[in-house]
C-alpha cells in the first residue's frame, strides 16, 4: 500500500501565545513547535496498515525550514520517507492542499490520512480540499478504520453516536482522537530517521484564498473569587452561582 501522511506543526500546546508586532501572526520568540497532535495519530494508523498490509508510508508537509523538526518526528515514529513542500509564503488550507495534490498526483497513493484539523489554527478544511482536488473518496473524523483489499470501512464520531462509512480506495481520511494511540518513537527510529533526508519540493500551491488581518488574544479572565472555607459559605456560594455566575 502506498500511503501519504500529511503533517503539519503546530505550537506546543503549552507555550504562552503572543501575537506579534503586526498584530496578524504569533510571536515566535521561544514558541516551540510540536507535530499536529492529530497529525500522530495519522502516522500512527499509517504504520499500522503498513505493518498489517506491507507497503510504504511517506510524509509530506507543508511549510518552512522549521517544519523539518515535525517531519523528523514522523520518520522517527517509523515513517519510511519525506516530502517537505517548501515555502515561507503565508499559506492556507486550499493552498496547502493545492500543493500537496500538486506532488503526490502522479504516485498512485492508495490512502491518504490527515488530522481532523490543526490544533493552532482549527479550519478541518485541509482534507476535503484535497480529496476534491484529487477526486479521491473523503472520510472525516474517523475514530475506527478497518480495510480490507481496496475496501474501507469508518467509524464516524457523530452527535449522540457514531456513523459507519463505507468506501473504496483511493481516499482521504482524516483522523480523530481515538483513532489509536500513537507509539513513542525509539532510539532505534530516532537513530534510523537521521538518515532518511527529506525531499525538498517547491511549493507550487499558488495562494491563499483567506489571509489573516487580525490575531487578538481573549480577554483576561477576572480573578477567583475565595467565598469561605467552611460550610458556613456555602449559602453565599450558591447564591453567586445563582445570581452573578447565572449556572444554577
Ligand atoms: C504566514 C504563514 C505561514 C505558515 N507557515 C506554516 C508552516 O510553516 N507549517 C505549517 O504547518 N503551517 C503553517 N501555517 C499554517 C497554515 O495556516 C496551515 O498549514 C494551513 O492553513 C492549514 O491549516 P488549517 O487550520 O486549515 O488546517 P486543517 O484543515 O485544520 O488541518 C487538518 C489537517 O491537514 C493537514 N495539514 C494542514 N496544514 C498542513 C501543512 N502545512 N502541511 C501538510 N499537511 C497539513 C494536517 O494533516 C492537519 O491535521 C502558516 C500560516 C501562515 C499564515
Amino acid at each position: 500500500m502506498n500511503i501519504f501522511v500529511c503533517v503539519s506543526q503546530v505550537p506546543d500546546t503549552a507555550t504562552r501565545i503572543k501575537p506579534a508586532a503586526d498584530g496578524k501572526s504569533i510571536d515566535k520568540t521561544d514558541v516551540n513547535f510540536i507535530l499536529n497532535p492529530y497529525d500522530e495519530i495519522a502516522v500512527e494508523q499509517a504504520l499500522r496498515f503498513k505493518e498489517a498490509q506491507g507497503g510504504e508510508v511517506t510524509v509530506v508537509s507543508v511549510g518552512d525550514d522549521t517544519v523539518l523538526n515535525t517531519i523528523r518526528k514522523a520518520l522517527a515514529m517509523g515513517a519510511d520517507k519525506a516530502i517537505h513542500i517548501k515555502t515561507s509564503d503565508e499559506i492556507d488550507g486550499i493552498s496547502a492542499a493545492r500543493a500537496v495534490a500538486d506532488v503526490i498526483k502522479n504516485s498512485n497513493p492508495d490512502l491518504i490520512l490527515t488530522g481532523k484539523e490543526s490544533v493552532d489554527t482549527n479550519s478541518g478544511q485541509f482534507a476535503t480540499f484535497l480529496g476534491a482536488l484529487l477526486d479521491f473518496n473523503v472520510v472525516n473524523v474517523a475514530v475506527k478504520l478497518d480495510l480490507t483489499g481496496t475496501q474501507l470501512r469508518a467509524e464516524r464520531e457523530i452527535e449522540g453516536g457514531k456513523e459507519v462509512v463505507e468506501t473504496s480506495l483511493p481516499a482521504v481520511v482524516s483522523c480523530q482522537k481515538g483513532l489509536n494511540e500513537p507509539r513513542l518513537p525509539t532510539l532505534k527510529g530516532i537513530m534510523a530517521s537521521k538518515t532518511k533526508k527529506p525531499e525538498e519540493i517547491a511549493f507550487n500551491g499558488g495562494s491563499a484564498y483567506t489571509t489573516i488581518s487580525e490575531l487578538v488574544k481573549p480577554p483576561a479572565k477576572p480573578a477567583g473569587k475565595i467565598v469561605g472555607a467552611d460550610l458556613s459559605a456555602v449559602p453565599a456560594l450558591v447564591d453567586l452561582l445563582h445570581n452573578e455566575a447565572k449556572v444554577i
